[in-house]
């Protein structure tokens, strides 16, 4: 046993480093994912069993993750979005609501949870309705996931952003029996790309820097997380379009550029997306 103030002082230290963005408490842990959750016969890509759940409001890791991401990255603050968030994450649900700037609309597969039931594949919104879309743990769901994909394509704004959340397994995995899919990665981003997205992976540590990543680790994050943003202009198609796509990743913690670019000038690369190409590129090797 060892009483050294000085060891318990560092103790203490140590387990009150866990915090939640949303509910801005600091505690000694999260609550684990269960053993027997869903995807129990697969590694998965964000899988941060230990650090799942705040035990205060009960946030998720990824809840934590595209929130640490939107408002550090993105310029979802400025001016009106209106947003499009299917799944079932009551802590960012309440976080975006309570966005002055921001009208927002949600539901999921189901009318689970008291959530409005959305069918993906028919969505009853006009064309180009949303600026941002957010659909998170949702697509795996779907049993024909490309007809959703076309169809939040379809009601996402041209030039709009959007994160498209899933099980994605790290490890070829067959013995998967449930309803609910696992996608490899190459998969599920050959489906966003069909779909006529731009898939952009987001590694938080190249992100945000390793001079974040306690920030990382206290938000129960982990350093190899993979967000997938995806835009709805083909900025890697440099001849074609009529606008330029938004910057939604800027570096050195500066915000990223407006979203309402609405020129009739041929797209012209600027710095952001050319940055965005360049994550892309280097993210490519891993699915072509
Ligand atoms: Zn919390």
């Amino acid at each position: 046993m060892d009483n050294n103030p000085n060891t318990e002082h560092k103790t203490e230290e140590i387990t009150t480093a866990f915090e939640c963005q949303f509910c801005e408490n600091k505690f000694q842990q999260f609550i684990p994912w269960s053993d027997k959750s869903e995807y129990s016969d697969a590694t998965l890509e964000v899988w941060n069993k230990n650090t799942a759940i705040c035990p205060h409001c009960f946030s998720m890791d990824r809840e934590r993750m595209y929130r640490l991401y939107i408002e550090e990255k993105t310029d979802l603050k400025k001016g009106l979005n209106r947003i499009l968030h299917i799944g079932l994450e009551p802590s960012l649900r309440n976080w975006l609501k309570d966005m002055s700037n921001v009208e927002y609309s949600g539901g999921y597969v189901t009318s689970e949870s008291g959530s409005r039931k959305l069918d993906l594949t028919n969505l009853d919104y006009p064309d180009e309705t949303f600026d941002v879309i957010i659909c998170s743990h949702v697509l795996e769901r779907v049993p024909d996931d490309e007809k959703a994909m076309k169809e939040l394509h379809r009601v996402l704004r041209n030039d709009g952003w959007a994160i498209m959340q899933a099980p994605i397994a790290l490890h070829a995995n067959n013995s998967n029996k449930s309803t609910v899919k696992i996608y490899r990665r190459k998969d599920f981003v050959k489906k966003l790309e069909k779909s006529g997205f731009t898939v952009v992976p987001i590694n938080l540590v190249q992100t945000f820097g390793d001079s974040r990543l306690l920030d990382i680790f206290r938000y129960g994050l982990s350093a190899n997380d993979i967000l997938y943003t995806v835009i709805k202009n083909n900025i890697a198609n440099k001849s074609g379009g009529t606008k330029s796509a938004p910057g939604i990743y800027s570096t050195a913690g500066k915000p990223a550029p407006g979203i309402n670019s609405t020129t009739s000038e041929p797209a012209k690369l600027g710095f952001f997306q050319k940055t965005m190409l360049s994550i892309r590129k280097a993210w490519q090797k891993l699915w072509e």
